[in-house]
C-alpha cells in the first residue's frame, strides 16, 4: 500500500508553565465544537433527558456520589453552549439569556470536569437509554480545552516532552541504548543462550515493536520478557531507538495536532525500517490511538498492519510457536481489563485465552470485559497530580473487585493501569502483585 507523507500540523502556542490562564481568544474552542457536531450530530449533544441512569455506571460518581460527578453533568456546560450556538431556538433567544455563553470561566469549569472528574473510560456510554455517546462529548470538551490552552499542567508537560524528545518520559537516547545493552546481557544469562539479542533500528524485519518508556525507566522486566518470548518464537523484530513510544499523550489531552504528529513519526519509522507490521506493547490508550484513531488523524490507511502484542502472543501459543506450562504460574491470578483496549478497543478474548494457558488458577473479576470498571488511572489521570485524590478514591471500586477474587496476582495488559493498580494495592492493602501479560507468558515458557 502506498503512503503519502504527512506534514506536521501547526500546534497550539506554547502554553508555558501551568494552565495557560487567560487565552486571548476562544475561537479555537468554538471551531472545535463546530467541527465536532458535524461528525457527531446535534442530537447526540442535546438529547439528554436527565434520567440519571448513567450515574451508577461511573467509578468516579460511585466513589463520591455528588451531582457534579454524574456523567451527564460533566458535559452540561458543553451542551449548554451547543444549544445556544448551534440550535435555532438557541440562536433566536441567545441575546436575552446568558446561559450557554462560552467564557474563560466556563472553559475552566469544562476543563475541571473533562480532565479532573472523568477518565473518558466510556462505561457510561454503554448504559444511556437514548444512546448518547457521553465519552465522545467529553472528548470534544478536551479538544476545546486543548485548543485554548486549558490542559492541566502535568498532562500538558507530558505532551510537550513527547513532542520535543520523542518519548513521554524524555529519556535520552544514550540511556535507552545502555538499558537495552544490559537487558540483552541479562536475557542471555536467563535463557542460557549467548545468541540472543535485542535488535535496534534493524531494517527489513517482520515487525517494529513499540514500548512504553516506563519499560526502559522503571519496569524493564516486561521488555526483557517480550524479547525472551520473541526469541523463543523465532520472531523477526526490531525496536526503534528514535520513535519507540507506544503512548500518545496528545490523545489524552485532546491535542489532535500533537496526536497526529506522534502517529506520523511512528508510521514513517515503520516505512523507513521496511517492516511488515507494528506490534504495540501492552497499552490501552496506545492501542486505541494507533489502531483506531491514527488513520483518521493522518488522513489515510496505514501502509503496514498493526496489532497489540496480546494478539501476537495469543497467535504464538495457538500456533505452537511457543510452548507454555501453567504450573509455572501457580498463584491465583485475576485480570484487569483496560478500558481503551477492551471496551473501546475490541481486544477482549485473546488475553483470556493466554491466561488460561499460562497460569494455574485464573479467575475473572466481576464485572468484567466491556463492563469492567476503569481502574481510575485512565484518561491521563496519572500525569495530573492536582487530581490525585480523585484518582485514588475512584480506584476503590477496582480495589474491591480485586479483593473479592482472592487473587495474589493481577494481570493487566496496560502499563498505565499497572501504575495505578500498584498504587491501589498499597493504599487499599490488597497485597497483590501487578504483572504484564507478557511477563506471565515468559515465566511459563518451556525452554
Ligand atoms: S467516561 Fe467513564 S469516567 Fe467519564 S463520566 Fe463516563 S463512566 Fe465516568
Ligand atoms: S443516561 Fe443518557 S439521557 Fe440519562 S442522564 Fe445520562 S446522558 Fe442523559
Amino acid at each position: 500500500m502506498s503512503y503519502k507523507p504527512v506534514k506536521m500540523k501547526k500546534r497550539n502556542p506554547d502554553p508555558g508553565p501551568g494552565r495557560s490562564g487567560d487565552s486571548p481568544s476562544l475561537t479555537g474552542a468554538e471551531d472545535v465544537v463546530a467541527r465536532a457536531i458535524q461528525g457527531l450530530g446535534i442530537m447526540h449533544a442535546t438529547a439528554c433527558m436527565h434520567c440519571g441512569f448513567c450515574a451508577d455506571t461511573c467509578h468516579i460518581y460511585l466513589a463520591e456520589p455528588k451531582l457534579e460527578n454524574i456523567p451527564a453533568q460533566k458535559f452540561s456546560e458543553i451542551t449548554r453552549y451547543i444549544r445556544r450556538r448551534h440550535t435555532l431556538s438557541g440562536r433566536l433567544f441567545s441575546r436575552f439569556v446568558k446561559n450557554g455563553e462560552l467564557t474563560q470561566d466556563v472553559l475552566r469549569k469544562i476543563s475541571d470536569a473533562v480532565y479532573g472528574r472523568c477518565t473518558a473510560c466510556g462505561r457510561c456510554t454503554l448504559q444511556c437509554p437514548v444512546g448518547i455517546d457521553l465519552r465522545e462529548i467529553i472528548r470534544i470538551g478536551r479538544k476545546m480545552c486543548a485548543a485554548v490552552r486549558q490542559v492541566p499542567e502535568g498532562l500538558q508537560r507530558t505532551v510537550d516532552n513527547q513532542i520535543q524528545t520523542g518519548n513521554q518520559m524524555a529519556i535520552p537516547r544514550e540511556e535507552i541504548l545502555s538499558t537495552l545493552d544490559w537487558l540483552a546481557e541479562d536475557l542471555k544469562m536467563e535463557m542460557k543462550d549467548p545468541s540472543i539479542e535485542i535488535p535496534i533500528d534493524q531494517p527489513g524485519k517482520d515487525f517494529l515493536y513499540l514500548i512504553n518508556p516506563r519499560e526502559i525507566k522503571f519496569f524493564p522486566l516486561s521488555l526483557l520478557s517480550a524479547a525472551g518470548v520473541f526469541h523463543a518464537a523465532g520472531a523477526s523484530w526490531t525496536l526503534s531507538s528514535r520513535w519507540f513510544d507506544v503512548t500518545n499523550y496528545g490523545f489524552y489531552a485532546g491535542d489532535t495536532p500533537a496526536a497526529t504528529e506522534l502517529t506520523r513519526r511512528v508510521i514513517e519509522e515503520a516505512v523507513s525500517l521496511n517492516v511488515k507490521e507494528i506490534i504495540l506493547s501492552e497499552c490501552g490508550h496506545g492501542y486505541r490511538s494507533f489502531r483506531w484513531e491514527g488513520p483518521h488523524w493522518i488522513g489515510q490507511e496505514y501502509p503496514v498492519s498493526i496489532r497489540s502484542v496480546i494478539e501476537l502472543l495469543d497467535e504464538f501459543i495457538r500456533a505452537g510457536r511457543i510452548r507454555v506450562d501453567p504450573t509455572m504460574n501457580p498463584e491465583r491470578t485475576t485480570l484487569h481489563d483496560p478500558c481503551n483496549l477492551v471496551r473501546l478497543g475490541g481486544i477482549v478474548d485473546p488475553q483470556r485465552r493466554i491466561l488460561r494457558r499460562t497460569v494455574g488458577d485464573f479467575v475473572e473479576m466481576t464485572p468484567n470485559r466491556e463492563n469492567n470498571f476503569c481502574c481510575g488511572g485512565g484518561g491521563g489521570m496519572l500525569s495530573m497530580s492536582e487530581f490525585g485524590d480523585v484518582r485514588v478514591a475512584s480506584g476503590k471500586i477496582k480495589a474491591d473487585q480485586i479483593r473479592a477474587t482472592g487473587a495474589k496476582i493481577v494481570a493487566t495488559p496496560c502499563h498505565n493501569c499497572a501504575d495505578q493498580l500498584i498504587e491501589l494495592s498499597k493504599k487499599y492493602k490488597l497485597g497483590v502483585e501487578i504483572q504484564a501479560v507478557v511477563e506471565l507468558v515468559y515465566n511459563a515458557l518451556i525452554r
